[in-house]
This record gives C-alpha cells, sequence and structure tokens, in this order.
C-alpha cells in the first residue's frame, strides 16, 4: 500500500477548524508544503456557533462568516484542503507518518498536526438515541430554528449550555436550563445574560434520568433530583444537550501522553509525546477552550514545526556526513 502514498509533504494538518486553518495559513507562511484534512466544511465548531463576540477584533461575527474569512486567509496563503475523514494516524519506522483516510489514501509526513476537536459527550439515558433528530440535538445553530414556539430543555451548565439557550429563546416559546448543581460553570458575562432573559427559567440540581416521547418526537423528560433522587416530570418539546466535549484522538495509533479526560498532553511547543505529532485546540489538555486559545496554539504549533524539521534535517545531514 505504501507505493500508493501521497509523498511530498511536510506536515499533515488534520482538522479544519480554527486551529487548523490558522496551523495552515502559517505553514504557507513559513513555506511549508502542507495539506489539511476536513470531513466537512472548513470551519469546525464555528459551523455550529451562530454568532462569535468574544473572537478579538470582531464584536460580533456570525460563525460561518468567521469560517469563510478563515479559510479564505488560510488559501491566500496556498493552504491545500482536501475533504476526507482520517481514520488513523501511525508513526511508523521510519519516523514518518502513515496517515490513513477513509477514502483509502494514505498521506505521508515527517510532522502532523492533530487539530481535530471535540464530538459532543452523550448522557447516555433511555430515550436519548431513539430521539436523535427527533427532539433530540447537539447543535442550537443547526435544529434550533425547528421548534419555534415550543418549549425546550438545555442540560448542562458550562459556556455551550447558556450561550445555547441563549440563542434558542430566538425560537422556543420557552428554555429550561435543567443543571445538575446549584450553581454555572459558565463565565459571569453568559450567565448575566441568560438570567436577564425572561424566557429562560433555570431548573437547579436535578439530573435527566429518561427522555420520553411519542415515538415520532420528543414529549417530556424525566428528572431526578440530585439531593433527594425525587421524580419530576417537564414536558418539553425538545431536549439540547450540552455537556461537554469529548477530545477526536482516537485516530492516534499507540500510546499518546493524555489527561485523565482523554485531552493530549502537549509540551510548550505543542507536541505531544510522539515526537512529530503535534496538537491544538480543543484535543488539548488545557484551562481553557476558546477559538482565541485554538488559534494561539495553531500559530505555536506551525511554528514548532518548521524548527522540528530543520532540525531533523540537521540530523539527516549529520548521520550522512559521519
Ligand atoms: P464544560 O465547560 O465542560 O461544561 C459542561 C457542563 O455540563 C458542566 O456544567 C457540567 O456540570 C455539565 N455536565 C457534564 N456532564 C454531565 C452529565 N452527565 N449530566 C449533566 N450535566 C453534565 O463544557 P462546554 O460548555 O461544552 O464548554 C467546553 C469548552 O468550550 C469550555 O472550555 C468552554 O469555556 C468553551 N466554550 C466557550 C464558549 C464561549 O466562550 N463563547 C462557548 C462554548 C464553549 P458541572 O458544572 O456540575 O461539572
Amino acid at each position: 500500500m505504501r507505493e500508493n502514498a501521497i509523498n511530498g509533504y511536510d506536515v499533515i494538518i488534520v482538522g479544519g477548524g480554527p486551529a487548523g486553518l490558522c496551523a495552515a495559513m502559517y505553514a504557507g507562511r513559513g513555506m511549508l508544503k502542507a495539506v489539511t484534512i476536513e470531513r466537512g466544511a472548513p470551519g469546525g465548531e464555528l459551523l455550529n456557533t451562530d454568532l462569535i463576540e468574544d473572537y478579538i477584533g470582531f464584536e460580533s461575527i456570525k460563525g460561518w462568516d468567521l469560517a469563510v474569512k478563515m479559510s479564505e486567509h488560510a488559501k491566500k496563503f496556498g493552504a491545500e484542503i482536501v475533504t476526507d475523514t482520517v481514520e488513523r494516524i501511525r508513526k511508523v519506522d521510519d519516523g514518518w507518518f502513515d496517515v490513513v483516510t477513509s477514502r483509502g489514501a494514505l498521506y505521508r509526513a515527517p510532522a502532523v498536526i492533530l487539530t481535530a476537536g471535540g464530538t459532543p459527550v452523550k448522557l447516555g439515558v433511555p430515550g436519548e438515541q431513539d430521539y436523535a433528530a427527533k427532539g433530540v440535538s447537539y447543535c442550537a445553530v443547526c435544529d434550533g430554528a425547528f421548534f419555534k414556539g415550543e418549549v425546550l430543555a438545555v442540560v448542562g451548565g458550562g459556556d455551550a449550555a447558556v450561550e445555547e439557550a441563549d440563542y434558542l429563546t430566538r425560537y422556543a416559546s420557552k428554555v429550561y436550563i435543567v443543571h445538575r448543581r446549584d450553581q454555572l460553570r459558565a463565565s459571569k458575562i453568559l450567565q448575566q445574560r441568560v438570567f436577564a432573559n425572561p424566557k429562560i427559567e433555570m431548573i437547579w440540581n436535578k439530573r435527566v434520568v429518561e427522555i420520553k416521547g411519542t415515538g415520532q418526537a420528543v414529549d417530556h423528560l424525566l428528572l431526578a433530583d440530585a439531593i433527594t433522587g425525587d421524580p419530576v416530570r417537564l414536558r418539553v418539546g425538545g431536549v439540547f444537550i450540552f455537556i461537554g466535549f469529548k477530545p477526536n484522538t482516537g485516530v492516534i495509533e499507540g500510546h499518546v501522553k493524555h489527561d485523565a479526560a482523554g485531552y493530549l498532553i502537549t509540551d510548550e511547543k505543542m507536541m505531544t509525546s510522539i515526537p512529530g505529532l503535534f496538537a491544538a485546540g480543543d484535543v488539548r489538555s488545557q484551562v481553557t477552550r476558546q477559538i482565541t486559545t485554538a488559534v494561539g496554539d495553531a500559530t505555536t504549533a506551525a511554528i514548532a514545526v518548521e524548527k522540528y524539521l530543520a532540525a531533523l534535517r540537521e540530523k539527516e545531514k549529520a548521520a550522512v556526513g559521519s
């Protein structure tokens, strides 16, 4: 299969969200030959976000618009973006990486920057799978408009839950935020916004036990009090679940250092415990995961790749000379 490998790249960037696109732009500026492999449209989580209000320099911009701007900017510096799904990343004996895609392509390069983001965490309760796309959703921007005039529940207490609950009030007549504790994890500014929104009601200290419906649509949630265990029935036409992200690191073959939640541990150059494998954005273990941190990681990673490859070439030259 190696004979069919697509060679000639200095670095393979896996994922085309803000981190991937920024890495592609810096790789281009650094005259590296790079390919960015993205399974969907470039933009990643930006495409699931309505308005971005915390990306410095853009007081308010639509997620889609920022995605297009980032992608065009990367392309201006020569980014090659391929639509395909990476299935496996493996460092082989010659020190290079094999990156295998679902279309059967094998890309080879001496460095990889993994910017594959994460996948929404599931509640894991009965009814969640049965009502997926029938009232259970993980993306307010994608599905909110289907719930005009309905009563909705949002599950979670982090930035995503409160931000998306606020967004859903454009369509819904009322939005409950169901949280398992009596305090939100979300940032203060986002908390203030939801507390000031008359369409949002907090339901504290409750866990979702089951999602029930008519077979075709969600009809109510069964909740349990987190302290007493007392059951509560909550009538809703849909439920949006925002209880965190799981990093997409399963494509890496072999052991790579990670934290307890599965996020990749890197050094200050964004290099993982596998030399030549760099990580940036939501896959990386860090305090917060914002667009600003993703592009910061990616900048460091792309510049560090340049230095890593230069050192590698020096080493190879020295080995030939000795
Ligand atoms: P998060 O910050 O990890 O919050 C997850 C929330 O879900 C927490 O409130 C947690 O409760 C709750 N939760 C977790 N497992 C649960 C379960 N099994 N049942 C019920 N509730 C559960 O995740 P996130 O909101 O997706 O944000 C992820 C990262 O993206 C964060 O770093 C965040 O700052 C960032 N982000 C930023 C913005 C922005 O700034 N505009 C927007 C979206 C996301 P506990 O609090 O009790 O643990």
